[in-house]
């Protein structure tokens, strides 16, 4: 059976994402819990996992009342397990989850936190990356350094390009207006940008994306040395 993948909008422009598959689930990155137990309970569905890509606490902030709810099993980066609410067990990229036969890797992406993860299903080609790759933009270097979160960016960017990017924020809009800064005359992100705009008039999501597409419009993607990168993050801080 394959995969089911909700998205529930939470906070000002957070996603969280429930997972479903042979009747396993999977949380991530519950910033809040109200909506979340609301939509579990709706289903009848039991929870196996929360599932958190770092420690910020829009990501995090519903872990203790959704553990205190449903009997699951909360999992992070091994660097974060102190600070992750709840924690049950820190990963390494060596682990993995299963959610029935959907099997989750772990790929460490530091640099937006120095604890950061990605949750990635290689047979389901989907990827859940938090806040370090944005659809058309990239996080902060918060704890990490420019150098981490480029080389981890270059570890996504080796994904294939048909992988769906599940990305934790709703900046679509703000990033293809950062991009054709860059590139003012390219008429593929005055185009994207229209569509993303008319999306989000009416209320819809512009997550999830194609990889291959944020391979070719992605500046933070395309930049082809750190220096490059550099520049245009610090650029795109003060935008
Ligand atoms: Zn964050
Ligand atoms: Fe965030």
């Amino acid at each position: 059976m394959s995969l089911q993948i909700y998205q529930i909008p939470a906070l000002t422009d957070n996603y969280i994402y429930i997972l479903h598959g042979e009747g396993r689930t999977a949380i991530i990155d519950p910033s809040e819990s109200k909506d979340v137990l609301h939509f579990l309970q709706q289903r009848d569905w039991p929870l196996d996992y929360i599932l958190n890509t770092h420690h910020h606490h829009d990501h995090v902030g519903g872990n203790n009342d959704i553990k205190q709810h449903k009997q699951c099993l909360v999992y992070a980066s091994r660097h974060d397990q102190e600070r992750i609410p709840s924690c049950d067990k820190g990963l390494t990229e060596a682990d993995i989850i299963t959610l029935g036969k959907h099997v989750i890797q772990i790929i460490d992406i530091p640099g937006h936190t120095s604890g950061h993860i990605a949750y990635y299903l290689p047979q389901d080609a989907v990827l859940f990356c938090g806040d370090t790759l944005f659809s058309m933009g990239c996080g902060r270097v918060f704890e990490g350094t420019m150098e981490q979160l480029y080389d981890s960016l270059q570890k996504i960017k080796a994904l294939p390009d048909d992988t769906m990017v599940y990305c934790a924020h709703e900046y679509t809009v703000k990033n293809i207006e950062f991009a054709l800064t860059l590139d003012p005359e390219n008429k593929d992100l005055q185009e994207k940008l229209s569509e993303a705009t008319a999306k989000r008039e009416m209320g819809k999501s512009t997550v999830p994306t194609f990889l291959g597409d944020e391979k070719k419009y992605n500046p933070f993607l395309k930049a082809t040395s750190l220096e490059e990168f550099k520049k245009i993050r610090l650029m795109k801080d003060d935008f």
